[in-house]
């Protein structure tokens, strides 16, 4: 038996999830308020309801809301939302959740409240009723800079032991990223690089002595971009597109009568699933050698692709629900930019995303559809029951 999530307060939840703010600081120096105050809304709304929620630090003063509904005995589904936002932009009344027709307007109410919210509405329906297996909410800080509050979240669940000697195999999760209703599986990864170009500074005057490093960078940037567009763009995966890499920024020379020693030439590159960022810094020092600068090319920061089989537990468990509760098969997607999914399935738990519709993430008119995020709601509950009998 079915008991009926009930649209209205979920709805009064999700106006009062964004009129928290929780700016990250990272993000916005000025306005960032940090996720303590939201968090501490979050846990205690579902310790009101019975359902057992701790804080947990990601970083100093920046809490997750950990929470657990089930039995512990077999499988444990894993449903995660991010309670950082970008920052408020030119929007006027960020933090004024305000209702036009069947949609939400607010700073965080698309990306990502409203998940945060159905999450939540999921885990009082799931807790009225005996699970055998775990549900974990996951509802972290961070997301929108270094994804600290997912790192400590998994850290700590690598640790759990599992009931019954059953192994991550029995794991699944479902990341809440608005998809427009769309089952995402798969998403781009990225890669930084920093590439040093080297010159021989020397006074302006003496041509003989000097070799500007802004002038020898300039033909690896040249081939940075023709790799681009003739390599990358046609090497393509059939959910997510193709690959792409861009100079993003270059620093170069200390003053006007001086030969450049050293040119800094920053570039991002995006990688489909299957791509690894040491593949791409092969690629990188091949465009460097060609070019013929003497460069050093360091790999700074890495975010893994996403890839999830199809016919994986939770992948069918999604898919199930949503045919449940819709009366058809979600499209299947893949998205560009990067989400905390790809950490969840780098630590070894398959890892689909499903979340509401709306438009305006990061923009200055930012709105969910509520509708959208009771659907939202009710496939997390059919899902979870799914996967706790399958997984
Ligand atoms: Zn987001």
């Amino acid at each position: 038996v079915t008991a009926k999530l009930d649209t209205a307060s979920l709805e009064t939840l999700v106006a009062d999830l964004v009129r928290i703010p929780s700016v990250n600081p990272e993000v916005d120096r000025a306005g960032g308020t940090g996720e303590a105050a939201v968090a501490a809304f979050a846990s205690d709304w579902l310790r009101e309801r019975g359902i057992a929620a701790r804080l947990q630090e990601a970083a100093p003063g920046r809490p997750n809301v950990v929470a657990e509904v089930g039995d512990g005995d077999g499988p444990t589904l894993f449903l995660c939302a991010h309670l950082d936002t970008v920052g408020a932009g030119a929007m006027a009344l960020p933090f004024e959740p305000r209702v036009e027709g069947r949609r939400l307007h607010g700073r965080g109410a698309y990306d990502m409240k409203a998940s945060a919210a159905a999450i939540m509405g999921a885990m009082v329906e799931l807790a009225a009723a005996p699970l055998r297996g775990s549900v974990v909410a996951a509802l972290v800080a961070d997301e929108e800079h270094a994804s600290l509050g997912a790192q400590v979240f998994l850290a700590e669940q690598a640790t759990r032991r599992e009931p019954s000697g059953r192994g991550p195999a029995s794991q699944g999760c479902i990341v809440t990223e608005p998809s427009e209703g769309r089952l995402v599986l798969a998403h781009k990864g990225f890669a930084w690089f920093e590439v040093a170009v080297a010159g021989r500074a020397a006074h302006g005057s003496r041509h003989d002595l000097g070799d500007s490093a802004n002038e020898n960078a300039a033909a690896f940037v040249t081939a940075v971009r023709e790799h681009d567009r003739s390599v990358l763009r046609r090497r393509t995966h059939p959910l997510v597109g193709s690959a792409s890499q861009h100079v993003a920024t270059i620093e170069g020379g200390s003053g006007w009568s001086t030969y450049a020693e050293r040119c800094v030439v920053r570039v991002e590159r995006r990688t489909l699933p299957g791509e690894t960022g040491e593949q791409a810094l092969g690629e990188l020092r091949e465009l460097v050698a060609a070019s013929g600068a003497r460069a050093e090319v360091t790999l700074v920061l890495e975010r893994p692709p996403l890839e999830c089989d199809a016919e994986s537990p939770v992948a069918r468990a999604t898919r199930e629900a949503v045919r449940e509760v819709r009366g058809s098969e979600p499209e299947v997607a893949g998205v560009g930019y990067w989400m905390d999914a790809a950490l969840f399935a780098a630590a070894g738990i398959p890892t689909v995303d499903f979340g509401p519709a709306g438009a305006g993430a990061h923009a200055d008119v930012e709105w969910v559809d509520l509708d959208s995020v009771a659907e939202t709601a009710r496939v997390l509950v059919a899902a979870a029951r799914r996967f706790l009998r399958q997984g």
